[in-house]
């Protein structure tokens, strides 16, 4: 071989080590391309994925509200206490206190699971914007007189008693059972009915009934009275759920639910069999309609002064209404609306 063939080859050489790396590169930058495409293409599908799915939850959400109210089921009212002055107003009593222990039962002391539950209740109301007032705040005596004055000075719209029963010819005899004064006393039968619909929708809670009794506190106040006895401190294992601080909230909530479920009937000038309203966003300005018997999908508006004023103008219901009928006694509210 001589120089020259030598010389040429090795520039042969170099030329084919040159072509190889630059298709090397060449691939190598094909790779990554695709790998950017793929994470751009993963990234693109999440996010539509989930921008439809959102809007899927809400429609969805929505949709559940309907056919529960078609279906008369119980619907948990949406609260929306944001900046409203409480317009209902509730004086909680606890009964019994200080010397006065009413029923005892072992270590179930009726006066202290009064107050515990009054005070439960107290917190669940506030929560809900109703305003509460309490004849007792402590363990202290307080006689019915001074406990109806402090109802009727009240100007409050609600009195509900809280006590625990005893009988001491049965101790098997067991549930909560609500009191009003007597049969012309709708709008207390109301609320005492109200309050045994929404206990004796609960699974651990025994119910009785809703009954007239002329009980003092009951005969002596000018407002819806009701008085409730939330079970027998002479039945041992309802003793001890009423000592227990978890039976004792959730005795707070359903008799709290019973309350606003009459409260947001009551408020309804209108006692359609049926009839549910709700803000319908629309055109220029936001219309409440009622609906009776079905309820049709709409948009829900946010809430404000104006569909208020534009509901008082029309005389549309403000409130969701249900009046008598069978299984769809309930009251319900849905969406952003609130009473
Ligand atoms: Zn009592």
């Amino acid at each position: 071989m001589n120089r020259k063939q030598y010389r040429k080859r090795k520039k042969l050489r170099k030329r084919k080590i040159k072509r190889l790396m630059i298709a090397y590169l060449l691939r190598a930058i094909l790779i990554l391309i695709s790998i950017i495409m793929m994470i751009l293409m993963v990234c693109g599908c999440l996010y539509i994925y989930e921008r439809f799915t959102k809007e899927d939850e809400k429609v969805n959400k929505y949709t559940d509200i309907y056919t529960d109210i078609n279906a008369g089921n119980d619907v948990a009212p949406v609260a929306s206490t944001e900046n409203n002055a409480p317009e209902f107003c509730v004086v909680v009593d606890a009964g019994h206190g200080g010397s006065d222990g009413g029923t005892v039962s072992g270590k179930a002391v009726e006066k202290d699971i009064n107050i515990s539950v009054a005070l439960k209740l107290k917190a669940i109301l506030e929560n809900d914007n109703i305003e509460v007032i309490l004849t007792r705040s402590s363990d202290e005596n307080i006689s019915l007189a001074d406990r109806t004055s402090v109802a009727n000075d009240s100007n409050a719209d609600f009195f509900i008693s809280l006590h625990c029963n005893y009988y001491e010819k049965d101790a098997q005899i067991a549930g909560l059972e609500c009191y009003y004064n007597n049969s012309n006393a709708t709008e207390s039968k109301g609320y005492a009915e109200s309050i045994i619909n929404a206990v004796s929708l609960s699974e651990d809670i025994e119910t009785r009934y809703a009954k007239t009794e002329g009980y003092y506190v009951l005969r002596n106040t000018q407002l819806p009275a009701v008085l409730v006895e939330m079970g027998f401190l002479s039945n041992y294992s309802e003793s001890q759920k009423l000592l227990d601080d978890d039976y004792q909230e959730s005795l707070a909530q359903r008799i709290a639910e019973g309350i606003s479920n009459k409260k947001k009937l009551a408020s309804c000038p209108h006692m359609y069999s049926y009839c549910v309203v709700f803000p319908m966003a629309g055109g220029g300005g936001i219309s409440r309609r009622i609906f009776k018997g079905t309820v049709r999908r709409g948009a829900f508006g946010s809430r404000n002064d104006r569909e208020n004023r534009a509901a008082d103008n029309h005389g549309y219901c403000k409130y969701g209404c249900a009046g008598r009928g069978g299984s769809r006694k309930r009251l319900l509210l849905s969406g952003s609306q609130g009473a």
